[in-house]
């Protein structure tokens, strides 16, 4: 019999090339169009994370915005975007990181999270890690209680987890 692990990869489809030549693309559609896979999938989240006392799940444009809201909803705790630069309306900060080709900026509301906050930041897939150690950089100069960071899926060759600071607790539901 299959493990509810082994099931949920089975699950996740590999476009090879894509959106570049040499990107093994990690689909996660085809998990989440499966209705026993998203039941799988969410109730591993809530799992790690019911007795931690989170108070805001924190998703990153736009892979983030899918499990970060249920979870969220099943921990009882809010919901909050990371977004590109010019989406978000109120006052914001921002944080900028150097990726493969240039820079990226993300940005989230000044007033999202204060310091009775404990924190989980959610996306889909870690791969170098940069898009979430930005992440956490901006999330920090909010000064939250702590910071927790989970995906579902890591690609275990690229050591992503590695450029975390030790304060911070890194989980990921899949390992590829
Ligand atoms: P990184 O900052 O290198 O960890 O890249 C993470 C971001 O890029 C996440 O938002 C992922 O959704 C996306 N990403 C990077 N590599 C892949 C991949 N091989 N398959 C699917 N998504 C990827």
């Amino acid at each position: 019999m299959k493990t509810n692990k082994e099931r949920l990869i089975k699950s996740i489809r590999n476009i090879p090339d894509f959106p570049i030549p040499g990107i093994q693309f990690k689909d996660v559609t085809t998990l989440l169009k499966d209705a026993a896979c998203m039941q799988i999938l969410s109730e591993m989240m809530y799992e790690k994370y019911k007795n931690k006392g989170i108070t805001k799940v924190v998703g990153i444009e736009s892979r983030g915005f899918i499990m970060g809201p249920v979870l969220a909803t099943r921990l009882n705790a809010g919901f909050i975007p990371i977004r590109k630069p010019g989406k978000l309306p109120a006052n914001v900060i921002e944080e900028c990181y150097t990726k493969e080709y240039g820079t990226d900026c993300i940005q989230i509301h000044k007033d999202a999270i204060d310091k009775n906050d404990i924190v989980l930041l959610h996306d889909d897939l870690l791969a170098t890690g940069g898009t979430m150690k930005a992440a956490c950089s901006l999330v920090k100069k909010l000064n939250p209680k702590k910071i927790y960071v989970n995906f579902i899926i890591e690609l275990e060759e690229l050591n992503g987890k590695s450029i975390f600071d030790k304060d911070i607790e890194v989980e990921s539901i899949l390992t590829l």
